[in-house]
């Protein structure tokens, strides 16, 4: 099935094609332990990468959305919003479905999103020998993802 993309998910696509072979690349020779890289298409147009970390203490752990978002804020300060977002794993898998944000990363997507926000899920699979990367290239909408938002009590 054909999917339904714009202009600027596409270019964001291309983009995440590119970084992810040459993270993918760069994580092998540097033996990283990585397992989801993102990439944020702000409302200004500029993209942001990020990528998972993990330590030894799990509670330390970033997801590479939240990674990629916090970027995004550091260049365009708290009012930037989410145009969309691309995930894919930063090495080739056996899996033809491309992983999803977790819950804490869908409400932070929600957070500094809006309701055209896209999520796109590519899966980067190995047949083989061969890496095939983005063969699956799912989309949702960030806010059907995450219909009913945290929203923090306020007190008196
Ligand atoms: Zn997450």
């Amino acid at each position: 099935m054909k999917l339904d993309l714009t202009k600027d998910e596409k270019r964001l696509v291309a983009y995440a094609k590119k970084k992810t072979l040459l993270n993918c690349k760069k994580r092998k020779s540097n033996g990283l332990c990585d397992q989801l890289v993102a990439f944020v298409l702000s409302e200004s147009g500029k993209i942001y990468d990020g990528v998972c970390f993990e330590s030894e203490l799990p509670t330390t752990n970033i997801c590479g959305e939240a990674h990629a978002i916090a970027n995004m804020m550091m260049a365009e300060t708290k009012v930037a919003k989410i145009k969309s977002i691309l995930v894919t794993s930063p090495f080739p898998r056996e899996t033809d479905k491309g992983p999803m944000p977790c819950g804490k990363c869908r409400h932070t997507i929600h957070e500094f999103g809006t309701p055209k926000t896209t999520v796109l899920s590519g899966a980067f699979v190995k047949k083989g020998k061969d890496w095939i990367i983005f063969s699956q290239l799912d989309k949702y909408n960030a806010f059907k993802l995450y219909p009913n938002p945290y929203v923090q009590t306020k007190w008196d």
